[in-house]
């Protein structure tokens, strides 16, 4: 179902359980501003969802609540997530679904990224 990007942060949805280790997840990257870990079930060969570690819903919730700092960690931890698995020369994807209209489903701000082979003009 997918979410209003403008709801009340849930303090129980999924990825705020994986953040705080309640549920498993395959982490591929931790820092004090994100984690990263893959997706359950991936769109392409590699596909990572990098999630803040702050309550934040959405990408518009984020972009305008989240501080300078937090924004600059999160923005810089998604470049090193690709970065330090070897896709900046073949190149990646970035994604963050906002909204019923982007088709978010899980009320935490995530970025999704893809990456393994050309991608093509654009995902469904
Ligand atoms: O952007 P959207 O909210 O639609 O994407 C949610 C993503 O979270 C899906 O790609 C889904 O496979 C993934 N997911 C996950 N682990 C969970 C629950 C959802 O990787 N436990």
């Amino acid at each position: 179902m997918p979410i209003d990007a403008t709801e009340p942060y849930d303090p129980n949805n999924i990825f705020a359980r994986i953040l705080r280790d309640e549920i498993p997840a395959d982490i591929v990257y931790e820092d004090g501003w994100a984690v990263a870990f893959r997706d359950i079930n991936p769109q392409a060969p590699t596909h990572i969802l990098v999630v803040p570690r702050g309550p934040y819903v959405s990408w518009d919730d984020f972009s305008e609540r989240a501080s300078d700092e937090e924004l600059a960690g999160f923005v810089r931890a998604v470049g090193r997530v690709a970065r330090e698995n070897g896709f900046v020369v073949p190149g990646y994807r970035l994604l963050a679904n906002t909204g019923p209209h982007g088709g978010q489903e899980v009320p935490h701000l995530h970025v999704h990224l893809f990456a393994g082979q050309p991608l093509g003009p654009m995902l469904a």
